[in-house]
């Protein structure tokens, strides 16, 4: 076996975004046009996987893969402290070819046009609403410490992550100064509800608050949008194999 000498540097920082895609490589192209233009996403880690985000749900027949498969997903969304999650699936442009109909998808409905195909990647997407635990984050997290945008910072023994909201009974930290002076650390305890749009870094609490492991919001970012590949009109440059439709609803 040889060895190829690459001469790069290791990237020892993670970029925090995860994008489930189709493996189809004729997509690479626009799904890595469709991440930077309507995302300005450009550095990422990939599960890609004949479906895209498509094969995280069964789509009435695929239940075993489809589990193994939010569960891999979640897998990566907290080995490597994902903060955004983003979900592709493809299909025709209205003028595009039938053939670039997701191969995943004619396989699991075979006898479908592409009409029926793309409203079944839209009921793929609600059944994926109800499911987020099982592929993007476990909505309760135990010891989290919580920094706000206003520079607040919270400690939690249990928080939960809703959509949008994490809510709990916080502990903050204040300094006060007592009667003869003397600056005193008192902790107060209220109950928190924090937008996640506010909150900057969640962090897992060790014994004690200076040793923290960064967490990711999970799916907090997460959304899932359909690229739409393709055309039949001749006067469409070849550089621009597909568009990006969306956004699409948020997980
Ligand atoms: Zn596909």
């Amino acid at each position: 076996m040889d060895d190829v000498e690459l001469g790069m540097q290791w990237e020892p920082e993670r970029p925090h975004i995860l994008v489930v895609a189709c493996s189809d490589g004729r997509l690479q192209e626009a799904t890595d046009a469709f991440l930077a233009r309507a995302l300005g996403v450009r550095q990422y880690d990939r599960l890609y996987v004949p479906g895209g985000g498509g094969a995280l749900s069964a789509s009435g027949r695929e239940f075993i893969r489809a589990g193994q498969l939010r569960a891999e997903c979640r897998f990566l969304v907290d080995a490597h402290h994902v903060d955004h999650l983003v979900l592709l699936f493809h299909g025709p442009a209205a003028d595009g070819p039938a053939e670039s109909t997701c191969a995943d998808y004619r396989r699991k409905q075979s006898w479908a046009h592409a009409d029926h195909i793309r409203g079944q990647q839209e009921a793929d997407v609600r059944d994926l609403l109800t499911r987020r635990s099982e592929f993007a984050a476990e909505p309760l997290r135990k010891g989290v410490l919580v920094r706000t945008a206003d520079g607040e910072q919270f400690s939690f023994d249990r928080a939960v992550i809703s959509a949008d909201t994490l809510t709990g009974i916080g502990f903050q930290q204040r300094t006060v100064v007592l009667a003869d002076g003397q600056p005193s650390v008192e902790e107060i305890a209220t109950e928190v509800r924090l937008p996640l749009e506010k909150i900057v870094s969640l962090q897992q609490r060790r014994r004690d608050w200076g040793r923290t492991a960064k967490w990711g919001l999970g799916a907090a970012g997460a959304a899932a949008f359909v690229i739409a590949v393709g055309t039949n009109s001749a006067d469409e440059p070849p550089a621009n194999p597909g568009g990006g439709r969306g956004p699409g609803p948020e997980l």
